[in-house]
């Protein structure tokens, strides 16, 4: 764990705001724990929280010292680059900055609550069908997935 690397996280999140995932396994100690402070949601799987984590304010975890232990061990693949000397802290604050803006821009086009992987396979079949201001979204919606697969998921 680098400073570095703590820096980055902490002007990221998009672990935490439903970019990367849908929600957070915890386990059975963790979400008593959690449940005064955060909506833990019982799913057959297990308790989870689900994302965007109403845990996060802005970019920054407000229960940091208390956060679940898979909050605690994740570690993407853009940050263990970080740590492992592949990629600048300066490249990756970019990549980082300019996913969060492309999330941020896909997100404002599609229904509220909809995920972008949840969008991604219905604008793939219409793909011929598609307006160009749809065909727009779909391509930026496959250039966010691209980065995640490549830079940020394990
Ligand atoms: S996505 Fe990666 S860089 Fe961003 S907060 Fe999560 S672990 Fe850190
Ligand atoms: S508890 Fe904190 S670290 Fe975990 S998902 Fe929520 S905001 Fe992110």
């Amino acid at each position: 764990m680098t400073d570095e690397a703590e820096a980055l996280c902490a002007d990221c999140g998009l672990c935490c705001n439903g970019t990367l995932f849908v929600s957070v396994a915890v386990d059975e100690a963790a979400a008593t724990r959690l449940r005064v402070r955060l909506p833990v949601v019982d799913t057959s799987e297990g308790p989870v929280l689900p994302l965007p984590c109403a845990g996060l304010e802005g970019v920054r975890c407000r229960l940091y010292p208390d956060r679940p232990d898979r909050c605690r061990t994740f570690v993407c693949e853009l940050r263990r680059d970080l740590e492992d000397g592949r990629v600048s802290s300066d490249d990756a604050r970019r990549l980082v900055d300019a996913t969060r803006a492309l999330a941020a821009s896909v997100a404002t086009r599609l229904p509220v609550g909809m995920a972008w992987w949840t969008a991604l396979p219905k604008l793939e079949r219409a793909r011929t069908e598609l307006a160009p201001d749809r065909l727009e979204l779909l391509a930026a919606i496959e250039e966010l997935a691209r980065r995640i697969r490549t830079r940020f998921w394990q």
